[in-house]
């Protein structure tokens, strides 16, 4: 049995999206101008590591971010690898994150041969807390050299990775002072966050590098796709070079200075990006507005919806509700998805995950009290 107004909700967003077949919590949007380019790449032949699309997204994206540089990835997984490479991240080093998150996160970190240390997040933001990653350096850490060491575990810790939840910017200034403050580089996992502000600012430019995604359920997409954005004109060279094998320019010969990676975008997947960033705009007034007709049902109907924090502007990539405890969460997700309406609780917390469950992690009384009450419902742009 659930709450009268949790099964007139799911009423409320079949008409929202106008439709009683099933509705997807993200679908991508595309018309004739992504078949053109993608049409125009395939005519060109250039469909794979070089071309034209490639470099025009790469600027593009710096230009609607206000990063100084952007290179394009073949997936937001591979775009926080190789920040995390950049940043200083080596193996038996430590990088703070939080526990609610995508796998994503933790696999980049693991990728580098470094262990996650688990902060909480805030309840507000759904970001990584400022507090709490206060606590935790006041307690265990200590800076010798200019570097910041776990007095505990003797090993480094290498950089700190908050997530912009479900495009709600975290409280990244605070977060970006005490960084400072403990000599730890910030990477930002911005892979959720392509259109949300924080004081005016992109997500992405308040750390030395950050990873977008253009997965197939984020906001725009190249059905695969990623994107590091930096504004440091050597970590950006030193970016290009490592996800592109690491070879030394030259018109015929293959000459390789270190151990790179295949990391980079097809041209075939940037055409199709090109096409969608222009859309970008119109995409977050249309899901921005969405938002706004469920918080103003949910407000009327005494259930709690997930607004932008203080001075941040989201994308609102996913909209979330938070339902009174486990239970009525479980009936609620068991009610919609029977109806067609797809809706889903967060990530199951990194930390009780058989890969990372020995790892550190602070107490996560609000990534559990969270894990616990929220829903994510449709939120793809409407047509
Ligand atoms: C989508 C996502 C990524 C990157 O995912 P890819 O599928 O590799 O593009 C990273 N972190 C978070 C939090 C994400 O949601």
């Amino acid at each position: 049995m659930i709450r009268t107004e949790l099964k007139n909700l799911v009423t409320f967003i079949q008409q929202t999206y106008q439709t009683s077949d099933f509705i997807p919590l993200h679908e991508p949007r595309f018309n004739e101008r992504e078949k053109a380019l993608v049409m125009d790449c395939i005519d060109s032949t250039f469909v794979s590591s070089v071309g034209k699309y490639v470099d025009q997204f790469e600027k593009n994206l710096a230009d609607y971010t206000g990063a100084k540089y952007a290179i394009a990835t073949v997936n937001g997984t591979a775009a926080l690898h190789i920040s995390l490479l950049l940043a200083g991240v080596e193996r038996d080093t430590e990088v703070i994150t939080q526990a609610l998150s995508f796998i994503a996160t933790c696999n980049a970190i693991s990728y580098c041969g470094a262990e996650p240390v688990f902060i909480d997040v805030d309840k507000r933001t759904l970001g990584l807390s400022a507090d709490s990653l206060q606590a935790f350096l006041n307690q265990y850490a200590e800076i010798k050299d200019k570097q910041c060491f776990n007095k505990q575990t003797n090993k480094r810790i290498a950089a700190c990775v908050p997530m912009h939840t479900f495009g709600q910017p975290c409280e990244i200034d605070k977060i970006q002072a005490i960084c400072q403050q403990w000599h730890i580089p910030l990477v930002e996992d911005a892979a959720e966050s392509l259109g949300s502000f924080y004081k005016g600012k992109h997500t992405g430019n308040f750390g030395k590098l950050a990873a977008i995604s253009f997965n197939g359920n984020k906001v725009i997409t190249a059905g695969g796709g990623g994107a590091i954005i930096t504004n440091d004109e050597q970590l950006a060279k030193k970016a290009k070079h490592i996800t592109t094998t690491a070879k030394v320019p030259h018109k015929w010969e293959f000459n390789h200075d270190q151990i790179g990676y295949n990391y980079r975008m097809p041209n075939l997947n940037a055409a199709l990006l090109c096409a969608q960033l222009d859309k970008l705009e119109g995409f977050i007034e249309n899901k921005r507005q969405t938002a706004q007709t469920y918080h103003a049902w949910c407000q009327q109907n005494e259930i709690q919806f997930i607004q932008e924090p203080q001075n941040a502007t989201s994308n609102y990539w996913l909209n979330a509700i938070l339902l009174n405890d486990k239970d009525e969460q479980q009936a609620f997700l068991e009610y919609a998805n029977a109806q067609g309406v797809m809706t889903r609780p967060v990530w199951t917390l990194l930390n009780q995950l058989p890969m990372f469950k020995h790892c550190f992690a602070m107490p996560q009384n609000n990534a559990q009290w969270l894990a616990d009450r929220l829903v994510n419902i449709p939120s793809s742009v409407k047509i």
